[in-house]
């Protein structure tokens, strides 16, 4: 598993973009700057999420089985961009196989921002499990790296529900309590204003099994 930052010099490229949201010019300054620590500086940038941050894109490259490839490029938010070896038997000179844990090479560029959104969604205890491990080992080896951006981004990769309060945004919660659901609140805010009764404990209990 290899993460690498595709930037030259990510720093000064964040700030740049920054610094042209303030009406200033930084390519003409001699600018270098060097926060205290430059990791929590990077934490608290990455959990701002302001839209200069997607200026900086990294590369991810690994070998999976097929199945966990598939979970992993289908998390689109923030359109990461993903490429796969191909499996075309005229390029291969072998029969395609019907193995779905075949590995295969992939590789996904990202911003801190999709990267984020995947494993808010990938780390939810909804996802295969398969895939879920895969994801912990991706944001382990990120924490463990050297350079302090990709570090700072491990540490802010957590699932939907750890942001949301432990309010599981999915339509089945992965809560072992599953009364405490986003779309509720949001369901009895709107039921609210137009005056239907909120939901009786029948209701509820029928609609958990509905979901099962
Ligand atoms: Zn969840």
């Amino acid at each position: 598993m290899r993460f690498r930052i595709l930037n030259k010099d990510p720093m000064f490229d964040y700030r740049e973009s920054c610094k042209i949201t303030e009406g200033r010019d930084l390519f003409n300054e001699d600018s270098t700057y060097k926060p205290k620590d430059e990791i929590e500086w990077w934490i608290k940038q990455i959990v701002a999420n302001h839209s200069t941050l997607r200026c900086i894109h990294f590369r991810l490259v690994d070998t999976r089985p097929k199945s966990v490839i598939m979970q992993i490029i289908r998390a689109t938010k923030g359109h990461p961009q993903p490429e796969v070896q191909s499996s075309r038997p005229d390029w291969t000179g072998k029969e395609r196989s019907s193995d779905p844990y075949e590995d295969k090479l992939f590789m996904q560029d990202h911003t801190a921002e999709s990267f984020i959104e995947m494993a808010k969604q990938r780390m939810c205890r909804r996802t295969e499990e398969r895939t879920r491990m895969f994801m912990s080992e991706m944001v382990r080896s990120l924490r463990k790296s050297k350079d302090p951006f990709l570090k700072a981004l491990g540490y802010c990769c957590h699932a939907n529900c750890w942001w949301l309060g432990g309010r599981c945004p999915e339509i089945k919660s992965c809560q072992v309590r599953d009364t405490n659901k986003l779309s509720d609140a949001i369901i009895a805010n709107y039921r609210l204003d137009y005056a239907i009764p909120l939901r009786t404990k029948q209701e509820e209990a029928e609609e958990t099994m509905e979901r099962r």
